[in-house]
């Protein structure tokens, strides 16, 4: 029997995988990367040492307009899969509080060794090839670049998103799928640092603290994170505020004000905030207001915080929720994600084949699916890649016909 022809688009997290899978299935499989080598976004990821994935996996750690159907695709390649599979191609992993990581601490590893577990698998890499069309054909497809046409039985786009600044990260495989039937959420910058309203932003940039931020809209908390708070002088970043920016960037598109309640001192409830800064006043009755948070806070952010002179009870609402009003993000330059994409709907959560043009296979973040921080949007390219091969691969009904196996 011929070898089933597979033609994968993009060469990062989610298309090499695929691209392992694919060829362990027996299928024949080139690989098309516009950049010079594969992997750069990769190669980039947990600041060089690539934490791939997470040890606590919930249906909240990923965000989508479908609910928890990431959850359910999730389950057809899980964290235990993961594992294996890396263990299996060389990448031994270590656990940083739940982080995983390889225990190299290089994200060079990771690209390395998923490159050279496909090119052994017999597959076709070829850098400096982009992708302009898939041409739908009677029998299968051709996909076009610049040079060439591949002829395909199986089409895998994993071409991701328009986040970051590294090169290949151009959105041109949203395009790709719109021409194939997709419909598009359109996609917006997440895991991105937001900017405020305000004009005393210079006045705190350089400050990083502890905190809790809440996502404040129509008058509710849609969502809240805690760690190291970054004050910018546009606005806030930092991981805490990178959770959250999804939905805030989403939510702004959609014209709802947003405002971020800062939390600076999340040990302390309000009441007790304000009896300890009190008794603070009684045992040092010569210092200021300003004076009081000398030893709690970074004096920039007292400064801030005592602007307006503001009485001790004034004073310790702000420090548990001050208000910054989000005008919008960074651009997708900066953003490590992006929000939206292709809508789950249109594709079969068990094998990533798309439900508008069958033969078409989608994995990674062209998807609408964003992960929170801590290794759950590489878990997503992973799972999402390796379920495409594997079922593009294996996959025996073409242009509607059964193939006959005796
Ligand atoms: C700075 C940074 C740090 C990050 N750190 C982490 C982390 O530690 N943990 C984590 O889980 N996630 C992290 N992420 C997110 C993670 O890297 C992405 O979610 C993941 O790489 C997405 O995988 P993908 O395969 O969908 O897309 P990509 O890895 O971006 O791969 C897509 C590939 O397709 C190629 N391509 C695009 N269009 C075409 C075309 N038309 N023709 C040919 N080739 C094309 C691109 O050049 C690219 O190589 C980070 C992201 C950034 C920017």
């Amino acid at each position: 029997m011929e070898k089933r022809k597979i033609c994968i688009i993009g060469g990062g997290a989610s298309g090499l995988t695929a691209a392992v899978m694919a060829a362990r299935e027996g299928g024949e499989v080139t690989l098309l990367e516009h950049n010079e080598k594969t992997g750069r976004k990769l190669l980039a990821t947990g600041n060089g040492r690539c934490n791939l994935t997470n040890i606590r996996q919930e249906p909240s750690c990923y965000h989508s307009l479908s609910g928890t159907l990431p959850w359910e695709i999730l389950q057809g390649f899980s964290l235990q899969d993961t594992i294996r599979f890396f263990s299996q191609i060389g990448v031994y992993t270590i656990n940083r509080e739940g982080y995983l990581y390889p225990a190299s601490m290089q994200a060079s590893s990771v690209q390395e060794l998923l490159e050279m577990e496909a090119r052994y698998r017999k597959v076709k890499i070829k850098c400096r090839e982009h992708v302009k069309e898939i041409r739908k054909e009677e029998k299968g497809f051709q996909v076009v670049t610049e040079t060439w046409n591949y002829p395909a039985d199986k089409v895998i786009l994993a071409a991701g998103s328009r986040a970051s600044s590294i090169q290949g990260a151009d959105g041109s495989g949203y395009e790709l799928a719109a021409a194939m039937g997709h419909k598009l959420i359109p996609p917006l910058p997440a895991l991105v640092p937001l900017k405020g309203r305000g004009n005393w932003f210079s006045k705190w940039a350089g400050v990083r603290t502890e905190g809790r931020v809440s996502l404040m809209a129509e008058g509710q908390i849609f969502d809240q994170a805690q760690g190291e708070i970054q004050l910018t002088d546009y606005g806030v970043s930092g991981i805490p505020v990178f959770q959250v920016s999804g939905r805030a960037v989403r939510l702004i598109e959609e014209g709802v004000q947003v405002t971020l309640l800062l939390d600076f001192l999340p040990d302390f409830d309000r009441r007790g905030l304000e009896s300890f800064l009190k008794s603070r006043q009684e045992q040092c009755p010569y210092k200021s207001v300003k004076q009081l948070l000398i030893g709690l806070l970074p004096q920039k952010l007292a400064e801030v915080l005592t602007m307006g002179k503001p009485d001790i009870s004034g004073l310790a609402y702000k420090i548990k929720e001050f208000p910054v009003e989000i005008v919008g993000s960074k651009s997708f330059d900066q953003a490590q994600v992006c929000s939206g994409g292709v809508p789950l709907e249109e594709i079969d959560p068990k094998t990533m084949e798309s439900r508008k043009a069958p033969g078409l296979y989608l994995a990674g973040e062209i998807l609408d699916t964003d992960g929170i921080c801590g290794g759950y949007n590489l878990q997503w390219a992973w799972s999402t890649g390796a379920l495409a091969g594997k079922s593009a691969a294996q996959d025996r009904v073409q242009n509607g016909e059964e193939e006959l196996s005796c």
